[in-house]
């Protein structure tokens, strides 16, 4: 059993959370600071209420609704909490997947009442962060992750057998997983609805693609040509086993996001694999684990999923090497301005760091890196990152 968490219009209400004026009101949150000239990132549940949501041109949501809260995104803050959650759901001591900045994923199996754990879980996190998560309970992570959107927001939702096909029924196909984009609208032209259409068409979905962990490497076997299915299937096969409980040494560290939409600007689309690579070394650092292999993930409109590998012989927690190997990787492409949607970078081969770096130059770099890390968690977000994260994306 997987319960997946989802968090309920996570960035909004961050920012309703720690100021009490923008609370219960439609607010947006901006990729960028000027408020007429962005696109809107995150819609609290009211502005959504008035047909406002990510994607949006901020103008066109001002022409909806003239006294809409703004706030430019605070991607730091974001993550921070993300990772603070994270930690939160640690302490249980399951198997645990970060499934993207604002979802999560414990395996339940054998847990008796996993439908008291979801309680809890909801319960600690608005006791710690003052926001709420909606939570899904299934046998595998698509069906979880479905039952997780059905109630939003701070929903609670168990999908079993006894009421699998009433819950089927009732859901629009577009909620599921994977079924939002093209292959969503094929199947739809075909006369498909609601999931139910599809279980009655296609039953080996909800269980073959349902055993794989992550939600973008699902997409990207769904919206692929059958060559790149086959090369994504491989590399999925490298690092999808379930990560055993937090003592233990995980098979790999990864973290992924989606844009609001589709961006060309390979400046801002390298900001990105940068940001994530420094919150892949954060965590391998943390841990006290190097990585022999970086992996590379990328989804977007002409290109589909794409996802390779590189391994070195020297292992590195480094975030900007992490960073340059992804940079290598994307260099041997033959990519030219794709639109890229989704990307995730993930590191594997962990190796234990037993001995400190030996290099004069790496033990520089180390103890640059280890002051980094103590203010960012000593003020609670990314007080400190790249120029680079820090003006392509924060402003
Ligand atoms: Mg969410």
């Amino acid at each position: 059993m997987i319960l997946h968490i989802d968090m309920d219009a996570f960035f909004a209400s961050i920012e309703q959370a720690i100021n009490p004026h923008l609370l219960d009101k439609p607010l947006i949150i901006g990729s960028r600071g000027s408020k007429m000239h962005t696109v809107v990132c995150a819609a609290s549940y009211q502005a959504k209420a008035l047909g406002i949501h990510s994607g949006m041109p901020s103008r066109q949501a001002f022409t909806i609704c003239p006294n809409l809260e703004f706030v430019a995104a605070d991607q730091a803050k974001y993550i921070w909490t993300s990772e603070q959650i994270f930690e939160l759901l640690k302490g249980y001591n399951l198997p645990l997947n970060y499934a993207s900045i604002d979802e999560f994923q414990l395996d339940v199996s054998g847990y008796k009442n996993p439908v008291s754990l979801g309680k809890e879980v909801k319960e600690k996190i608005y006791a710690n962060f003052n926001i709420t998560a909606s939570v899904g309970i299934a046998k595998n992570w698509l069906l979880a992750k479905l039952a997780s959107k059905l109630n939003k927001p701070d929903g609670l939702t168990l999908i079993n057998e006894g009421n699998f096909e009433a819950v089927l029924r009732q859901a629009p196909l577009d909620r599921l997983c994977g079924m939002g984009g093209k292959t969503g609208q094929v199947f739809m032209s075909q006369g498909l609805k609601t999931c139910w259409d599809l279980y009655l068409k296609m039953p080996e979905f909800f269980n073959t693609f349902a055993s794989a962990q992550t939600q973008e490497l699902q997409e990207a076997l769904l919206s692929v040509d059958p060559e790149r299915s086959r090369r994504v299937n491989e590399n999925l096969g490298k690092f999808s086993e379930t990560p055993g409980s937090s003592q233990e040494k995980p098979k790999s560290i990864s973290h992924s996001y989606t844009l609001p939409r589709p961006e060309i600007s390979p400046q801002v689309i390298k900001a990105w694999i940068r940001l994530l690579s420094e919150m892949v070394g954060e965590r391998l650092r943390q841990q006290n684990l190097t990585a022999k292999t970086v992996h590379l993930w990328l989804n977007g409109p002409e290109i589909g999923g794409f996802g390779a590998q590189k391994t070195a012989k020297n292992a590195t927690n480094d975030s900007y090497e992490i960073y340059s190997r992804c940079l290598k990787i994307l260099a041997k492409t033959a990519f030219k301005r794709p639109r890229i949607r989704a990307l995730g970078v993930t590191a594997s081969q962990l190796i234990f760091q037993d001995s400190p770096l030996l290099l004069v130059e790496e033990k520089r770099r180390e103890a640059l890196i280890k002051a980094f890390d103590r203010i960012n968690s000593r003020f609670g977000e990314s007080t400190i990152y790249p120029a680079q994260v820090g003006t392509v994306l924060l402003k």
